[in-house]
Formats: structure tokens, C-alpha cells, sequence
């Protein structure tokens, strides 16, 4: 895009827009107060909660340029743009650290409380605080966790589980069946990575589930099969592969949150879902702008399918904000006012899978030819092989991203979280109430209100 034309057609818009009375602002949640005002009373009865775990403000930027349309002037908005309300701070409150981790921002959100680093839905006394997910199945509706993470990893953890720390993965695990609310498990619908946790030397958790009356299912086909309300779903040891790298057995977070909305809205006492987009973070920690990208298309056609679903349904509050920004993601870097999305487009894998398939003993540049669509340059080829003789997997992963990185204009300043304020999107009868600058801790304390 040159400037010259930008301006012209800006003017032209905004004369155009005064003339003939359109608006240029298509304003964010004019579409959530639309439905307030259809006729049903501004009731809430079903609740969606998305989490994009480290989806910083830079994230959906870049995706947005990802996304746009190089044939028209302005850049489109994306699905997370057209339900933008607000801001939101994520600050722990921790003796030792003032940027948060997933497991204190997750509780804030889940249970309406700060808390420490590391804290399960439990406070600075360590004693467990009531979660969103457990009010709403004290109300006798249906819920469900859906990740792409290990389920029992600290977002989902912190809505269906207590524990003094994250790491505590079996006892995290055990808590989804052992905590019975009414006589009955919290979390009817489990969907996400997590085999190794639940299938374990000391306990069969898939075995018990089973008993129960849940039905297990392991891949996508099964997935789509499923008639049962209460669903449980592993589709991976631990975390499922990125969403580039996954075979057609793997479901998308789509594919699980479809399945997740068709059991819960048969509950006519209506439904609490939280649904994590995990790994844009773990992409932020490896400061992999591929993979990062890859996560946020995932999650975006997460977000589609249920805003699709609110629509329909006219009583369903959607919620979608990250519990902090990972990597210091930056759209830009070395002084270069240029970010070039192909370049991340051109990686049809991950550069975590081809770091694999070159350590499994495939040679550097069969792999760079098999899935990347631009030719290396010889400085960059060298980079690779030589990162790749060190024989140290992270050392590979590293350079093979950051040649996707530098091309794309990426920079990222941190293998850790930072602390700037997160975006938040609303789809709703009650979408007002999370608009402006709101605290973390707001989230939760709005969800149990609408659960009252
Ligand atoms: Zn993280």
C-alpha cells in the first residue's frame, strides 16, 4: 500500500461516508448490543469463556496483517476485531514477581481473585477459591474445558481443578474426577492433549471416567461421532502438535469446540464453556513467529464457530481475552518499518516439526525444500546447518525460526511473559460490562453474576 493512494482514498471515504450517511466506523460491539436489543431481554443463560494463552496485542495485530486482502486498500478487520470492547491488566499479586504467569491469570479469571505465580484457583493462604465453572454446576448446568494444551494444564486447570501449584499435574488431573459438586463430576465435557496423565502406573483416570458413564474418544473421527453428554477427549501425550503440523486423525480446537457446544446446549439449564487457545504462548516462549500465527488461526476459527453458535442462540455471553502476552512479540524489528506476512506463509510446517524431522536424521535442505516455499539464502542455509551440528534440538528450533523471524519483520525481546494490558472481545446480551481498561479479575466476577 503507498501512502499517496491511503490518504486519497481515506478522504474519499470519509466524504463519501458524510454524503451519503455510511459509517467508516463500523463501531466493535454494535453487533452484541443488537442482540440486547432483538427481543431477548438481555438474559444470559450459556456462558463462553476463550482464553488465547499469551495472545498479546501484537499477536492479533499480526494476524490481522496475516489476514488481510493485498488487493484493497484498508487493511479487513479480523473476527477478533469486529467484537473488540476493551483492555485488560493482568498483574499477579505475588511476592516476587509483578508479570504474571498463566496459573495466577487463569485464577483471576476463573475465580475473581489475584493470586501468586503458579496458584490453582487457591489464594495467598493457599485455600482454594470457587471457580466460575463450579458455580455454574452447582446451578445444575453443563460445562466444559476445552485445550489445546494438556487439559490439566494451568488455564483449564484453574476453572476445574485447586491446586497450590501448576505443576502438580496428576492431583490436577485426579481433582477433574474426584471433585463431585451435587454428587456429580465438575467438568462434564474434557476436551484437549493429556493422555500421560490420565493414563498413569498409579491410576487410570480414563477408566474411571469411563465407569461413569463418560465416553473416551481419541481422535477426530470419533470426536464427530460422539452422541454422549459427558465427553472425554485425549488427543495427544501431552499438548497437541501446532495446528500446521496436525494429521487429520488430530482435531482443530474447531472440531472440539463444535463438539463441546453440541453436547452442552442440550442441557436446558444452560451451559459454562471455556475454551483455551494454549499454545500461542508456547509459540511466544519459543519466539516462534510461524507457529505463533499457526495458534492464532486455530483459535480465530475457534472463535467463529462460537460466535456463530451465540448468534443463533441469543443467550449465550462470549468472553475472549489471553491471560498475558508471551515473547515480546513485536510486528517490525531492526529498524525495518516493514512486516511481511508471506514469508510466515510460507512455512507449511512448523519450524519445531522440520527442527524433528532433522534431528530424526532427514537432511537440512530436503526438509527446508519439502515445506518451506522460498529458497534460503546461503547465509541462512549455513545458519541452519550450523545450529543443526550442535545436535541440540532448541538450538535448531531457534535458528530455523528465526530465519522466518528476520523475513518477517518478527522481533521478540524475551523467552518469557511481559506484562502489557491484553486485549478483550465480547459477543453478547451483556458485552457492555467487559468494555474499557477492566482488571483480569473482572472476567470471573461478571461470569458469576450472570450465573446468579
Ligand atoms: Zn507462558
Amino acid at each position: 500500500m503507498r501512502k499517496k493512494v491511503w490518504v486519497i482514498a481515506t478522504i474519499f471515504m470519509l466524504v463519501a461516508g458524510s454524503v451519503i450517511g455510511i459509517s467508516t466506523t463500523n463501531t466493535s460491539a454494535d453487533s452484541g448490543k443488537q442482540k440486547h436489543n432483538s427481543g431477548n431481554n438481555g438474559k444470559v443463560k450459556n456462558v463462553i469463556v476463550m482464553i488465547g494463552d499469551g495472545m498479546g496485542p501484537a499477536y492479533t495485530t499480526a494476524y490481522r496483517y496475516m489476514q488481510d486482502d493485498p488487493f484493497t486498500m484498508q487493511m479487513e478487520k479480523t473476527i477478533f476485531d469486529k467484537h473488540f470492547v476493551g483492555m485488560a491488566k493482568t498483574y499477579p499479586e505475588d511476592s516476587e514477581e509483578n508479570v504474571t504467569d498463566s496459573a495466577a491469570a487463569a485464577t483471576s479469571m476463573a475465580a475473581g481473585i489475584k493470586t501468586y505465580n503458579g496458584a490453582i484457583s487457591v489464594d495467598n493462604d493457599k485455600e482454594p477459591v470457587g471457580t466460575v465453572l463450579e458455580s455454574a454446576k452447582k446451578n445444575g448446568m453443563a460445562t466444559g474445558l476445552v485445550a489445546t494444551s494438556q487439559v490439566n494444564h494451568a488455564t483449564p486447570a484453574a476453572f476445574g481443578a485447586h491446586d497450590v501449584s501448576r505443576h502438580n499435574y496428576n492431583d490436577i488431573a485426579d481433582d477433574y474426577f474426584d471433585d463431585m459438586i451435587n454428587g456429580k463430576h465438575k467438568v462434564d465435557v474434557i476436551l484437549g492433549g493429556g493422555t500421560t496423565y490420565f493414563d498413569r502406573e498409579d491410576r487410570n483416570l480414563i477408566n474411571d471416567f469411563k465407569e461413569d458413564g463418560y465416553n473416551y474418544v481419541t481422535s477426530t473421527e470419533e470426536l464427530l461421532e460422539n452422541e454422549n453428554d459427558q465427553l472425554l477427549g485425549l488427543f495427544a501425550p501431552v499438548g497437541l502438535p501446532k495446528a500446521i503440523d496436525r494429521k487429520e486423525s488430530t482435531p482443530s480446537l474447531e472440531d472440539m469446540t463444535t463438539a463441546a457446544l453440541e453436547q452442552l446446549s442440550q442441557d436446558k439449564d444452560g451451559f459454562f464453556l471455556m475454551v483455551e487457545g494454549s499454545q500461542i504462548d508456547w509459540a511466544g516462549h519459543a519466539n516462534d513467529s510461524v507457529s505463533a500465527m499457526s495458534e492464532m488461526e486455530d483459535f480465530a476459527r475457534a472463535f467463529e464457530t462460537v460466535i456463530e453458535f451465540a448468534k443463533e442462540n441469543g443467550h449465550t455471553q462470549v468472553v475472549l481475552t489471553a491471560d498475558h502476552s508471551t515473547g515480546g512479540f513485536s510486528v517490525g524489528r531492526d529498524g525495518a518499518y516493514n512486516f511481511n506476512p508471506e514469508a510466515i506463509k510460507a512455512a507449511e510446517r512448523t519450524p519445531e516439526f522440520m527442527a524433528q524431522e532433522i534431528t530424526d536424521g532427514e537432511s537440512v535442505e530436503d526438509v527446508l525444500a519439502e515445506y518451506v516455499s522460498f529458497d534460503f539464502t546461503d547465509e541462512e542455509l549455513a545458519s541452519i546447518k550450523e545450529a543443526a551440528s550442535k545436535n541440540d534440538f532448541d538450538t535448531l528450533y531457534g535458528a530455523i525460526s528465526e530465519v522466518f523471524n528476520n523475513r518477517a519483520g518478527v522481533g521478540f525481546t524475551t523467552s518469557g511473559h511481559t506484562g502489557i494490558d491484553v486485549p478483550v472481545y465480547a459477543y453478547g446480551p451483556k458485552s457492555e460490562v467487559f468494555s474499557g481498561l477492566i482488571d483480569n479479575t473482572d472476567i470471573a466476577n461478571e461470569v458469576f453474576g450472570f450465573l446468579k
